[in-house]
């Protein structure tokens, strides 16, 4: 991996906020945690590198400020049962063996029982982790067939790492998520996807995925010209839109074709899968996978009863 000066930061602020989601899309209410600014990762279609300007990754490390913040939003808002995930600004286990930040959130989940800790990642390395580890702790990896690893997201875990990893944290007892996100469609996309999905049917046991997202492609249109630049031939495959909220995303047809293929190839693996979008739009929803939601509070009273479904009585 590339060395990145990593810069250490003891910051008062807020690190803790809503998921910015996107305008007219339905955000699923999301928390998220800023614990690291910046990623080493640097997949190709990262957008971060395009709003974080500086090369310096910065790591919080006021962790018991951050724990402050997340009770309090617990203690003050019980509408709904908060998920809060370290994985926006950076990956959630790219520095974890060496920097040791989410053990302190893990345990605090852990004791807490009233919310759940995503820890989001494409950096298979859970092992240090895996004796800390509860079931308000859900590892989720990011999955791309490996010909998208290969290319771009060359520094990050192979995709058998990555199902490996997430088997051990099942086995741990803990439910993980997965997300597909960003889908990609380039040549013979489909094909690839079909065996994505078998190898996850294969390896996981699907009654211990909690959820899994679907998310095609987006980015601000400023990312276009670096596309080009790079001849990112994967990237640019497909006819892209530009939304009202500025970014590309493919056309709304395709969006709705391949989440429909998607969530078809899911279901058919266990019918019993809680699948979501990311950031679409009310009709592609519909149109998709056949589920009127009006908006965000309806997706995340979805969210609710799926955890309590899951964790009967235990949250
Ligand atoms: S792992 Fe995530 S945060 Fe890191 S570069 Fe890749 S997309 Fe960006």
């Amino acid at each position: 991996m590339a060395l990145q000066r990593v810069e250490f930061i003891e910051t008062k602020i807020d690190a803790v906020r809503d998921c910015p989601g996107t305008k007219n899309h339905i955000c699923c209410g999301y928390k998220t945690i800023d614990l690291i600014e910046g990623c080493p990762l640097s997949c190709s279609y990262c957008i971060l590198k395009h709003y974080i300007k500086s090369d310096v990754i910065k790591v919080n490390r006021n962790i018991d400020h951050v724990i402050n913040q997340v009770d309090s939003i617990i203690e003050n808002d019980k509408s709904h049962i908060w998920r809060f995930g370290t994985g926006e600004l950076s990956d959630s286990l790219v520095f974890d063996r060496r920097y040791g930040l989410n053990r302190p959130l893990i345990e605090y989940f852990g004791e807490k029982k009233r919310a759940l800790l995503e820890l989001k990642s494409k950096w298979a390395q859970i092992d240090h982790l895996i004796p800390f580890l509860n079931r308000f702790t859900i590892i989720s990896f990011s999955l791309s067939p490996q010909a998208i690893i290969e290319k771009e997201e060359k520094r990050s875990s192979p995709l058998y790492k990555r199902l490996k990893a997430a088997k051990k944290a099942q086995d741990r007892g803990c439910f993980i998520g997965l997300h597909l996100d960003p889908i990609i469609i380039y040549e013979g996309f489909e094909k690839d996807y079909y065996y994505l999905v078998e190898d996850i049917g294969r390896i996981l046991d699907l009654d211990r995925v909690i959820w899994i997202s679907l998310g095609l492609l987006r980015f601000p249109s400023r990312m276009m010209d670096t596309f080009i630049k790079e001849k990112r031939r994967n990237l640019l495959y497909g006819e892209f839109i530009r939304g009202e909220d500025g970014k590309y995303r493919y056309l709304k047809s395709e969006r709705i074709r391949v989440y429909k293929m998607l969530y078809d190839l899911l279901k058919n693996k266990n019918n019993g899968l809680f699948i979501y979008l990311c950031m679409e739009r009310q009709d592609v929803w519909r149109e998709s996978i056949g589920l009127t939601i009006e908006d965000t509070e309806a997706l995340t009273g979805l969210f609710d009863k799926r955890i309590r479904y899951l964790y009967g009585g235990e949250l």
